[in-house]
């Protein structure tokens, strides 16, 4: 069974990046300004609040990365509440909050949200012309599957009683 769900013309764009990778994600936020203006922007402690100052564009911002970000941002992807991850993360350090950045990919995979983790993968979605329109993501119905689930647990257990 599979699910649609709408993503609006406006975008809940989250974006993250590691220290090494903050300089790289500014920059591409600063050049691709005028587009990012028109969505609604997420983001981590730090990277957040070097956006809002060194762009002026408006961010809600959560807890730094390594002190529970990610997962803030990974539960608002799996209530539906975050449509894209623009995600630079460190490939040369390993980081002490590595298991939550590892957690946060496979959630964005679970519910087949667009994600990049490189600035060449960022450029190629923020020129697709998805980013602006409407677009019906596909993904498995997990409700249903998680309440067929509980049913035959009900079911074996009334059978073996
Ligand atoms: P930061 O968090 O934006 O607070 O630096 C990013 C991260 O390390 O995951």
């Amino acid at each position: 069974m599979q699910k649609r769900i709408i993503m609006t013309r406006k975008k809940r764009i989250a974006l993250i990046a590691h220290d090494r990778r903050k300089k790289d994600l500014i920059e591409w936020v600063e050049f691709n300004k005028g587009t990012l203006s028109e969505h609604e922007l997420f983001a981590t402690g730090t990277t957040g609040s070097l956006i809002e100052q060194k762009t002026g564009l408006k961010v809600t911002k959560f807890k730094s990365g390594p002190l529970g970000g990610d997962q803030e941002i990974g539960a608002k992807i799996s209530n539906g509440e975050i449509d894209i991850l623009i995600f630079f993360w460190d490939p040369l350090e390993p980081l002490a909050h590595d298991v939550d950045i590892k957690a946060l990919i496979r959630i964005a995979t679970v519910y087949n949200i667009p994600v990049a983790i490189t600035r060449s993968t960022a450029d190629f979605l923020i020129s697709s012309p998805l980013f602006k329109s409407e677009y019906e993501r596909i993904q498995p119905d997990y409700e249903s599957e998680l309440k067929e689930k509980i049913m035959k647990i009900v079911q074996q257990k009334s059978e073996q009683s």
